[in-house]
């Protein structure tokens, strides 16, 4: 046994590389949780309050001057947890209509006539509509809170800086309706979503840690299931590697590493099958080579030393022994190149019926005297397209073994028929046929039915795999009809390029 260090392959191992993926994927869970829940839940925050109380404002506007408006009002301040105050603007007189709040803590009543004043102009500035944030109680708060400046409060002018994070996110919207004008004043609070994006920055710690040591139990559990029956299988592939066929690849765990033990079970069935027709071929290829030899070698030395035996028939065991090797040895190397792919076939239009007749006619000098009845039945004259010799080829060795396998009778048929555009060639013969579980084996390159060699009517076991590789190359359909005691039916068909119909029914008898 050819001996040959299987190397260890480098590179990274599952292991590793399921905890960069299990690292990465964590790392953007937790960015894209951090991203959303503590950086951006803020603005998100704002981004629905503002749109609330736009709409709100939309719904309000829509009721100004009617009886309707403190129940739109109402609702809107209750469904949305906002204070709404509506300022009624006139020329010589303005007044309060409605301060709703369900914030907690009426803000608005904390804004001086003076910044009610100034929002007014802003809003009013702005095209009727303007948003700010506003510290509770109009303070302006520590530029360094990370807070606006209260907007209309100028910070030179103030020195009440009073840091606090009770904020408002303040809108206002100026209605004007002739000699009346509106201004809607909505706020809504934004202190409990700064303890809420404090705590959750908290959590995220938490949920880091956390999410981190279940990554890294999840990756040790996965690489367990997922390596298991890979080292396993390793180890019977090593073993197989080293010529040990009886290796079973077990391949539990998950369906892919099943499949990969299936189709490994397969491998090493194969390649034993294959290692013993090998054995075996080698086996009878000597024997073959050495028997004709052997006559050859002791027939040349008789008639070398004795002159009476310088006979014609002597020389014609010679003959027909050099005959057998080279038949042997054209074999092999017809596979070996076949098998090679240095065999491309060279298609040419050629008829076929004409083809096999040539054939039987060359089986009348070599079996004349021997009592068979070689039939050729064809009703028509087909054209096809291939390769000349390949598919001469095919015909010898079809005729060859069921010369050698017909039964007593001697009987073997040669029928050319035609259909849907196809012709196809059957060689029958009448001997002990081949049993169902051997059909798709006698395909395979040196499988013999018959195990124990015998010289006189088994061939090399190579002429049905050529045939199968001749026919293979040109895709050609082909089989065998065959059953125990029932005689074979060996046949192929390519493609009928022409045909043309015979006068009558040819058959030849040699
Ligand atoms: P061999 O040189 O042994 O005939 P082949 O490849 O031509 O090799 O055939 C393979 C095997 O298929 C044969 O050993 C034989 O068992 C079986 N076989 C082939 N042709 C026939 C046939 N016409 N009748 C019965 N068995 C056949």
């Amino acid at each position: 046994m050819r001996s040959r260090k299987i190397k260890n392959a480098n590179g990274i191992s599952i292991r590793w590389k399921l905890i960069l993926y299990m690292t990465v994927f964590v790392a953007i869970i937790l960015l894209v949780t951090w991203l959303f829940q503590v950086v951006l839940l803020d603005t998100f925050f704002r981004a629905v309050k503002r749109n609330e109380m736009q709409e709100a404002a939309d719904h309000l506007t829509e009721k100004l001057g009617s009886e309707e408006l403190s129940m739109a009002a109402y609702s809107s301040a209750v469904d949305h947890s906002l204070c709404v105050t509506v300022f009624e603007l006139g020329s010589d007189h303005s007044e309060m209509l409605i301060n709703v709040d369900a914030t907690g803590g009426s803000f608005t009543a904390t804004l001086s006539f003076e910044q009610l004043g100034k929002l007014y102009e802003k809003a009013l500035g702005n095209g009727g509509d303007y948003f700010t944030r506003i510290a509770f109680g109009g303070f302006e708060v520590e530029e360094n809170e990370g807070f606006e400046k209260f907007p209309f409060y100028d910070a030179t002018e103030s020195n009440s800086k009073i840091p606090t994070k009770n904020m408002r996110t303040v809108y206002v919207r100026v209605v004007d309706r002739g000699d009346i004008s509106y201004m809607i004043l909505m706020n809504a609070r934004l202190q409990p979503l700064d303890s809420t994006v404090r705590t959750l920055g908290t959590q995220f710690v938490w949920i880091t840690a956390i999410i981190l040591v279940a990554g890294l139990i999840t990756v040790l559990l996965l690489y367990r299931k997922i390596s298991t029956p890979i080292v396993q299988m390793n180890d019977s592939a090593k073993l197989l590697a080293r010529g040990n066929y009886d290796v079973v690849f077990s391949g539990k765990g998950y369906r892919e590493t099943k499949e990969l033990a299936d189709t490994l079970n397969y491998a090493s069935h194969e390649l034993s099958r294959l290692d013993r027709l090998q054995k075996e071929l080698i086996a009878n290829i000597s024997h073959d080579l050495r028997t004709p030899l052997t006559m050859i070698k002791g027939y040349g030395e008789v008639m070398r030393d004795l002159p009476g035996e310088n006979t014609p028939e002597n020389m014609q065991v010679i003959i027909d022994e050099t005959a057998r090797l080279s038949a042997l040895v054209d074999d092999l190397l017809d596979l070996s190149k076949l098998q090679s792919g240095a065999n491309t076939p060279v298609m040419t239009e050629f008829n076929l019926t004409e083809a096999v007749r040539e054939v039987m006619v060359r089986y009348d000098a070599l079996i004349k005297h021997r009592g068979y009845l070689v039939e050729f039945v064809c009703s028509q004259e087909v054209s096809v397209c291939a390769d000349r010799g390949m598919i001469l080829q095919v015909l010898y060795n079809l005729i060859n073994n069921a010369i050698n396998y017909t039964g007593e009778d001697k009987w073997v048929s040669v029928e050319q028929t035609f259909a849907n555009g196809r012709v196809r060639i059957s060689v029958s013969d009448t001997g002990k046929g081949i049993a169902p579980e051997e059909m798709p084996l006698i395909w395979d390159r040196y499988y013999k039915v018959d195990k124990v060699h015998k010289r006189a009517t088994v061939g090399t076991g190579l002429g049905l795999s050529i045939i199968k590789g001749i026919l293979e190359l040109h895709d050609a359909a082909y089989g065998v009809n065959s059953g125990v005691s029932k005689g074979s039916v060996f046949w192929f068909e390519l493609p009928a390029t022409r045909i043309a119909s015979l006068p009558t029914e040819i058959t030849k008898e040699i």
